[in-house]
């Protein structure tokens, strides 16, 4: 148990993850300018750049927990909507299991880290592009698994 009450996230390369208040969606929250702000909204902000008003700040690599300027982009609700997909949409552990493939086979098949599977089907983590292919290929199907980098809360 760390200081969020849970195991330690799964980090990719360079990732500088966000050590404080996390709110129920597994985002970080932070002290900015006297206000509460999302910790990797108030990362963008200290590093200088603007977001404009209704704009999101995405995770490029996926780690809601991540605060690493390099990692966010800031995109229009309609390049964020394309990157992501409709929350309609099932989800990775659905799929999989709908496949009766357990996690380590999951992982063996599509060469994605099972602590990194594990944290997508969780909602810690959101797939990045490749990894959906990746899991597209091993799951023999093309479910849109874009679904797995829905998440409402990341701006
Ligand atoms: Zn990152
Ligand atoms: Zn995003």
């Amino acid at each position: 148990m760390n200081s969020h009450g849970a195991e330690t996230v799964y980090k990719r390369a360079d990732c500088i993850l966000h050590d404080g208040p996390v709110n129920p969606s597994g985002y970080g929250l932070t002290k900015y300018e006297g206000r509460t702000r999302k910790a990797h909204v108030a990362a963008v902000l200290a590093g200088g750049r603007k977001i404009p008003k209704g704009w999101h700040v995405h995770h490029a690599c996926g780690v809601k927990l991540c605060v690493n300027p390099e990692h966010l982009r800031i995109l229009s609700p309609v390049e964020h909507s394309r990157t992501h997909a409709p929350e309609a949409l099932p989800t990775l552990r659905h799929v999989r299991l709908a496949a009766s493939m357990t996690l380590k086979e999951l992982a063996r098949l599509s060469g994605i880290h099972k602590a990194i599977i594990s944290q997508i089907e969780r909602g810690r983590m959101n797939a990045t592009r490749t990894e959906i292919e990746a899991f597209d290929e091993a799951l023999g199907c093309r479910f849109e698994s874009r679904a797995l980098l829905v998440n409402t809360e990341e701006r």
